[in-house]
């Protein structure tokens, strides 16, 4: 019988737990990919960087793997097909994998698992995409937090060299089933199109790493930060090694962003209602206006807010946006336009290459006020000084809004201090309900 190792958000043979379990069953192992139908089905848009981006490393893994002389199981299908399949068409003995903190996912995973299990196959998860997960970081009290500035000092305090070894599968390569290299795919065969633009590279220079902390809120310039989001996302770098690196530089800055990442992970995992509900209820008493003209004029980044508009055609253009930006593009749908923040998650989900449910959404959260780390609902971002302050010279709006000085540039959709007072009225008149 064969040990299977079900990739799905790791997609990488070095430092990867669920890989390094199977190595070590005795077993010959071979790994599986599924692509997803369940969620390629819903995404409306063929040319998508994440389906791009996950054929082109597959079949990165996939030629890895023929230099060892064996090869990576791909499907396109619904798990649970795939799984019925694969049982039928292999002699299985177990089945690895790394969890996953999404209420899709586990949900598949449990589904699969008992599958496996009236077949009298193992199925054996492990923690690999989060530093922390579940209930290894939790109060005095032994709940879970839900403020990130205490979580983070635990975070660090628990951060030990112990949590930052890799799984040195490396070591056994000598494991992997000796067969012949199975077809690979190509996104054609899943009805998609490339855009055919390169990824940002899967390595952080000791430099960036340096000046991470003075550069990393101004997005005009080209390396202010790792744009390593695509490679965390699908697990093409690992989040040890990531780590490790930012420990031996010292960059507290750089580890508090990872810290938020495991944070948003564990947020989502202990309070799974955020993926449809505000994290704080009340704020779902919040009365949207919704208004879908205006929501379309965001999307396309034609606001007369030139920040906002460059936010917004950087994300449409390169599906990836500087995360002040993020900040403020969200904030301005939330609170100048009165849309609910489900809308905003919604559209960054369909373009973001890095796009990912804990992070999004908790991102969107924060914003719309309704999160975990709730700014008090009267502090309303300026979009106007957000601007002067992170891109003085407008060199970031100039790249991506070029005709900004033109009469052609719409004047402001909406008036920031009538939108802000506006703002203000409703969340007051929604909290004043509980
Ligand atoms: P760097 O600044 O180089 O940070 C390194 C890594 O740390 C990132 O790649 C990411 O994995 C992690 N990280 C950084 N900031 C955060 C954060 N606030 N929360 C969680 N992880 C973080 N990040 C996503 O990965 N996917 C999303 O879908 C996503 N949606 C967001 C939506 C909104 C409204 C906001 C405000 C933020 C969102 N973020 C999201 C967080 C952040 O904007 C991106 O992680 C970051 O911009 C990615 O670029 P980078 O790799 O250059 O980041």
């Amino acid at each position: 019988p064969l040990s299977l190792v079900w990739l799905r958000r790791d997609l990488r043979l070095h430092d990867n737990a669920a890989l390094y379990y199977a190595l070590k069953s005795g077993r010959p192992v071979i790994p599986v990919f599924i692509f997803d139908r369940v969620i390629l089905d819903a995404l409306d848009d063929r040319l998508d960087r994440r389906v791009e981006f996950l054929v082109q490393e597959v079949n990165r893994l996939h030629d890895e793997l023929a230099k060892l002389g064996s090869t990576i199981i791909v499907r396109y299908g619904k798990p649970v097909d795939v799984w019925k399949e694969l049982i039928e068409t292999y002699t299985i003995g177990d089945v690895f994998t790394n969890h996953d903190y999404e209420g899709y996912a586990k949900e598949r995973d449990k589904a699969i698992g008992e599958l496996l299990a009236e077949r009298g196959i193992g199925f054996h998860t492990s923690k690999d995409q989060a530093i922390f997960e579940r209930d290894e970081v939790l109060s005095g009290k032994k709940t879970p937090y839900t403020v990130f500035t205490p979580y983070s000092r635990k975070w660090k305090d628990t951060l030990t060299d112990f949590y930052l070894k890799s799984y040195p599968t490396e070591n056994y390569s000598s494991h992997y089933w000796q067969t012949k290299p199975e077809p690979a795919i190509t996104l054609a065969d899943m009805g998609f199109q490339p855009v055919g633009e390169p990824f940002p590279a899967e390595t952080v220079s000791d430099k960036l790493l340096d000046t991470y902390n003075e550069t990393r809120d101004f997005p005009a310039l080209p390396h202010s930060t790792s744009q390593l989001s695509i490679h965390l996302r699908f697990g093409t770098i690992s989040i040890r090694e990531l780590a490790r690196q930012a420990k031996a530089a010292d960059d507290q800055t750089f580890l508090n962003e990872l810290c938020w990442r495991d944070f948003y992970f564990q947020v989502l995992d202990h309070f799974p209602h955020v993926e449809q509900y505000s994290f704080r209820r009340e704020y779902d008493q919040i009365e949207w206006r919704n208004n879908e003209d205006e929501f379309d004029k965001w999307c396309r980044g034609e606001t007369g807010y030139p920040i906002v508009d460059a936010g917004m055609r950087q994300l449409n253009t390169i599906g990836w946006m500087h995360n002040r930006v993020r900040m403020i593009t969200a904030s301005f749908l939330c609170k100048h336009l009165l849309i609910d923040w489900r809308w905003g998650e919604a559209y960054f989900g369909k373009k973001l290459r890095d796009y990912d449910l804990s992070a999004n959404n908790g991102g969107w959260q924060w914003a719309a006020g309704s999160g975990t780390d709730a700014a008090p609902y009267f502090r309303v971002f300026n979009p106007t000084a957000q601007a002067q302050r992170f891109d003085p010279k407008s060199v970031y709006i100039r790249q991506w809004v070029p005709e900004v000085d033109k009469p052609s540039y719409p004047k402001p959709m909406v008036d920031h201090a009538m939108a802000r007072q506006r703002a203000i009225d409703t969340y007051r008149k929604a909290l004043a309900k509980v």
